[in-house]
């Protein structure tokens, strides 16, 4: 049977970060912030699991970008504190972010040992120069490297990608998400980069030096990622905002592709280009059947592909059939 999944989220910060992401607040990030403490974890774990309905799958996410970076002995302590709660059944397992240079093989046994289950890396882009460009620390063949040994010890894989980054191209993320799921991850999250306040990215942004995508950009390369990943069955658990900027103001953002519902701006786009040819028929009315979770995407945020076809016909109907899945729609067309 189907059973609801629920991750109960637990953010470590990467306190004194030796990295200089150019698009990372390290101040905010890691000066400020402080490791959770015990109290603080089993209660967030407490009261999360009040409120999941009974039987669901529950995991423990230790998110943050870096969870591997801390000590050995720390990463054993937050581990082990999940231990009783899996004993007893109420989490299924453990899942934590973490950076591609900071996998090894006693690192991996460790979290092997705590019942951790799935890895996400922060890939970034798997080309060179971005990586080079955004001083990442590492290359893109070190994510390959540790990506492979993260499924060697047979846990499931995450990499995550930016767009947008200094010296990025559509080419180049195209490549990034054909690599990912070369590469055999499970899932992925796709973040457009942003400039935020007191990092290098603004500094170059101020000096002209680096110019973020627009938002149109910005979701047009999604509409033509999503696809790759789609095709290969790499499941997508985010495309928007980037975890350690939801810690952030609305202040702190000083440029970039932001935007509140980016996912459905981007399915708003995917559903456009298969719906467009059908303002090359002829009809008075046009009914469209799509899959049931597709309905507010295939008429579009704020209406738009289904305006799009009022312009070309008096009528316009959609509803949802339980016959179709993915993006796969029918129409019928009437005089
Ligand atoms: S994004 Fe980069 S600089 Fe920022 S905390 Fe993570 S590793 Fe350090």
């Amino acid at each position: 049977m189907y059973k609801k999944h629920f991750n109960i989220p637990v953010f470590i910060p990467e306190l004194a970060c030796p990295f200089q992401c150019i698009y990372c607040d390290q101040s905010k990030i890691s000066g400020v912030e402080k490791l959770p403490d015990d109290q603080e974890i089993v209660n967030k774990i407490e009261s999360h699991l009040l409120t999941i309905p009974r039987g669901s799958e529950v995991q423990l996410a230790y998110f943050g970008g870096n969870f591997t970076g801390i000590s050995l002995e720390q990463q054993e302590h937050f581990l082990k504190l999940i231990t009783p709660y899996i004993s007893e059944g109420r989490i299924s397992g453990i899942r934590l972010s973490t950076r591609p240079d900071y996998i090894n093989d006693e690192v991996l046994s460790l979290l092997k040992r705590h019942h951790v289950r799935s890895i996400e890396l922060g890939a970034q882009s798997f080309d060179d120069e971005v990586l080079r460009k955004s001083r990442r620390g590492h290359t893109a063949e070190v994510t390959a490297a540790a990506s492979q040994r993260i499924r060697e010890y047979g846990f499931s894989l995450g990499l995550q990608m930016m767009i947008g980054l200094p010296g990025d191209k559509l080419e180049k993320a195209l490549n990034t998400a054909h690599r990912i799921v070369e590469l055999g991850a499970d899932d992925t999250r796709i973040y457009p980069t942003l400039v935020i306040k007191g990092t290098v990215l603004e500094t170059m942004f101020m000096k002209k030096v680096f110019t973020p995508l627009k938002l149109e950009e910005a979701i047009s390369w999604c509409a033509e990622i999503i696809p790759v990943f789609e095709a290969a069955g790499t499941n997508i658990l985010k495309v928007g905002l980037h975890p350690s900027e939801g810690l952030l103001s609305g202040d702190d953002l000083v440029a970039g592709p932001f935007h509140p519902s980016f996912r459905e701006l981007v399915e708003t786009r995917i559903w456009r280009a298969l719906l467009e040819p059908l303002t090359q028929r002829s009809a008075k009315s046009v009914e469209i059947s799509v899959p049931p979770g597709q309905i507010n995407y295939a008429v579009g945020y704020g209406g738009t592909n289904k305006k799009m076809l009022e312009t070309k016909y008096l009528n316009v109907k959609f509803k949802t059939s339980d016959q179709l899945s993915k993006r796969l729609f029918s129409i019928r067309l009437s005089e």
